[in-house]
């Protein structure tokens, strides 16, 4: 909270509310705010709904500029195992998740064509859309699964329209270990390192969420350019408390290789409040600093506490109120991603 104001100016928790409110709206009309990892909600890309104005109509409510639009490859044979850990359920056939993949493309195609959403390939666009208010998206793809060692399946999904890619997911690949799998690479596998490089030269932005700390490590001594981490929390995070997603957060370590290329970390929305959310963004930025967070809500069925993208504004707001200043709370919500897209993707 503010503390201890006293006079005209937000003397009461509406007023500091109604306030905060107003300043969060003037930093989103200032800077480019982005959610750099989500799947759109509960009608969204990993949702069996057909294209529809939600994801638009949220963004435009809460005045979210941008959303990283996350397709999930392995997502046909992901579930939950007997003792409810989510991961991949069975071996996909040879094909299937490519297959997948190409139908969740055209899904996005058509969100694009017909349901107010502005698909951005450049950081021209996404300024060019910023300035008219209108939502855009990146196309993003959570885990290169389907790329079967085709290197030409990533330069597909460029021409695609795709711009930020993240690296491996909950099925084992060729690409490297993950964070809640068996480690069988030790590491980034020469082939991985290949797909960083692939990334730099044609123009993605490199996501290393779910990967280990030893495949984030050694992505990091071939990265020319700055990574992205765009889903976690700092590892025992108080903010968070208790949490079955333990193995998905990451230690000080891990974090700080991740800015030291640069790039930015994004923090989920699997906080109890949007207060506590903010806590974990102070987290973070007290270990890799305020340039180097970001939010990746990682929005799909899952309650967080930004379920709702008309929450965006709120969640500025709560920044505010918790003690960032308004240049640092663009950053977080948009700034420091788009230092990062700017130097991957031009
Ligand atoms: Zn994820």
């Amino acid at each position: 909270m503010l503390g201890g104001g006293v006079g005209p100016r937000g003397s009461t928790a509406a007023a500091q509310t109604a306030e905060t409110a107003s300043a969060a709206l003037d930093v989103l009309r200032k800077s480019i705010s982005v959610d750099v990892h989500t799947h759109g909600g509960t009608s969204g890309i990993t949702s069996q709904a057909p294209p529809n104005d939600a994801l638009a109509n949220g963004m435009l409510a809460g005045s979210l500029a941008v959303a990283c639009l996350a397709d999930v490859p392995d997502g046909p044979i992901l579930g939950r195992n007997a003792a409810g850990v989510l991961g991949a359920l069975r071996t996909p056939e040879p094909g299937q998740l490519y297959k997948y993949h190409l139908g969740r493309l055209d899904w996005v195609d058509e969100m694009v064509a017909h349901h107010g959403l502005r698909r951005a390939l450049s950081a021209a666009d996404l300024e060019a859309a910023h300035a008219a208010g209108h939502p855009s998206i990146v196309g993003d793809v959570e885990g290169l699964d389907f790329l079967e060692g085709k290197l030409e399946r990533l330069e597909q999904a460029h021409q695609r329209g795709i711009r930020h890619v993240q690296l491996v997911h909950y099925t084992p690949n060729d690409i490297g270990d993950f964070q809640t799998g068996v480690v069988t690479h030790q590491g980034l596998t020469s082939y991985g390192a290949e797909v960083v490089r692939a990334c730099h030269r044609l123009g993605f932005v490199c996501d290393v969420a779910h990967a280990t700390e030893d495949t984030v490590k050694q992505a990091v001594k071939v990265a020319t350019k700055p990574l992205l981490l765009s889903h976690t929390a700092l590892s025992g995070s108080p903010a968070m408390g208790p949490t079955p997603l333990t193995a998905r957060q990451i230690s000080r370590d891990h974090a700080r290789a991740i800015a030291e290329t640069g790039g930015a970390i994004g923090i989920w929305h699997f906080f109890p409040s949007l207060e506590k959310y903010v806590g974990g963004l102070k987290e973070m930025a007290d270990v890799v600093g305020v340039e180097h967070v970001c939010v990746g809500t990682d929005q799909q069925v899952t309650p967080g506490s930004l379920q709702d993208y008309s929450q965006w504004v709120h969640l500025v707001a709560a920044m505010l109120r918790g003690g960032f200043t308004p240049e640092e709370a663009g950053n977080i919500a948009g700034g420091n991603y788009m230092r990062v897209f700017r130097a991957a993707v031009g």
